[in-house]
């Protein structure tokens, strides 16, 4: 690799007050939250590959806050007000990227969200849980009715073999590509230098600020530094111990007269498909296949995607052949407690990493959290 010019040294790779690793959701909210509070910070994404590759451009495309059982399950696990807490910033994170990018940039389509239950064990108990949540959620969504019973819709919505379905009237899909895109446009017209192509294997720290090692002949030096790397982190902070987590998606061609419409989530969130086009697209089953799905190997399985074909064609109420036509995977992040993770990890260094599997809302909120642990008043 030939070395720089002037010119090139001079800006693509000038001194940066703030670079940050990784341009999917994360890097993209930090560098345009830190323009915000402060815009006349200099600040770069480095980028390894040419558009962001791990979860962001590569997910299910829900703005979702977390379903009924999921919800309750968190309760359990953290408490009410930890499991309200991240609920809130779940949804104050879906209302800001609206402020950001109007519905037709992103594709958003409002349909809603589902929950289908099957040998659940709180069946009997559903209405009052349904009741109790909506209590609790009220001060955050502002409606009685965040979740709503809509057993009696199972049928008419294409779906079988299910006992019960659960409505979330404020969930929507949108177009993940289109969001990456319309945040990327944002933090360029603010000013956000994007690097693509750098693979960073290091820093070092010195008197002066950060020196990054990368595959690149140019040194890139900083004031401070911000990883957002989400499951690819361990190459880098292996302290903080987040665990990759590969997520397969598959998409059927067009079946005529289908049904299916809105957002679903099944079992814990670990099976979610949606409508696009007639088309679905299915991901999940995670759970099937822990160890070998516990990577950042990009490539899918045929073991997960068999058995996600399985699951549509056991729960699709169609006559149609159902035919797979596309298949990826994308890699999600996770921390030991399951909660982003937004900390320093020295003092000129910040790590805010594993939205797990609600990097759309959450990120444009921690986003604001870095910056307020970069920028002061
Ligand atoms: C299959 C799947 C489905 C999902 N569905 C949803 C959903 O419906 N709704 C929802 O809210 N969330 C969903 N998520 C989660 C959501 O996509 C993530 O929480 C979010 O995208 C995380 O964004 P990020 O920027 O932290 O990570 P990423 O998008 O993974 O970005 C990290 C970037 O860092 C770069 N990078 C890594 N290491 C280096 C390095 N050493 N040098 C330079 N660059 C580097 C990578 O190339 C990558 O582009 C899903 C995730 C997956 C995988």
């Amino acid at each position: 690799m030939s070395l720089p010019s002037l010119w090139e040294q001079e800006t693509y790779y000038a001194h940066s007050d703030v670079i940050i690793i990784g341009g999917g959701l994360m890097g993209l909210w930090t560098a345009i939250e830190l323009l915000q509070k402060a815009p006349s910070l200099s600040v770069t994404i480095v980028e390894r590959h040419s558009s962001p590759l791990g979860a962001s451009t590569r997910n299910a495309g829900f703005a979702c806050f977390g379903s009924l059982t999921e919800l309750l399950a968190d309760e359990a696990k953290m408490g009410t007000d930890a499991m309200l807490r991240i609920v809130e910033m779940r949804y104050k994170g879906i209302q800001k990227i609206k402020t950001y990018l109007s519905g037709n940039t992103i594709a958003l389509d409002p349909c809603g969200g589902y929950e289908p239950l099957k040998n659940y064990a709180g069946a009997d108990l559903l209405d009052s849980q349904i009741h109790y949540l909506n209590g609790l959620l009220k001060p955050i969504t502002g409606t009685d009715h965040s979740f709503l019973n809509a057993t009696d819709q199972l049928a008419a919505i294409g779906l079988k073999d299910f006992d019960q379905l659960i409505f979330n009237p404020l969930e929507a899909g949108i177009h993940s590509g289109k969001l990456v895109n319309g945040l990327t446009r944002i933090a360029l017209q603010k000013g956000v230098r994007i690097l693509n192509g750098i693979n960073v294997s290091g820093w070092v720290e010195t008197g002066n600020g950060i020196e990054l090692n990368t595959n690149h002949p140019v040194s890139l030096r900083s004031n401070q530094l911000v990883v957002c790397t989400n499951g690819f982190t361990g190459a880098l902070l292996p302290q903080l111990n987040i665990e990759p987590a590969r997520g397969q998606i598959i998409l059927t061609a067009p079946i005529a007269g289908l049904k299916t419409k809105g957002t679903f989530h099944f079992d814990e969130g670990f099976y979610y498909w949606r409508n696009i086009g007639n088309q679905i697209l299915l991901g999940g089953a995670r759970n099937s296949d822990f160890n070998n799905e516990r990577t950042t190997g990009l490539e899918g399985s045929d073991f997960i995607r068999d058995i996600l074909l399985r699951f549509l064609q056991q729960h699709l109420d169609t006559d149609q052949p159902i035919e797979i036509v596309q298949h990826w995977s994308g890699i999600m992040g996770f921390t030991p407690n399951k909660l982003p993770l937004c900390q320093p990890v020295s003092a000129n260094v910040i790590a805010a990493i594993a939205c797990n599997g609600m990097g759309v809302a959450l990120t444009p909120v921690i986003a604001e959290t870095v910056t307020k642990m970069l920028v002061s008043g």
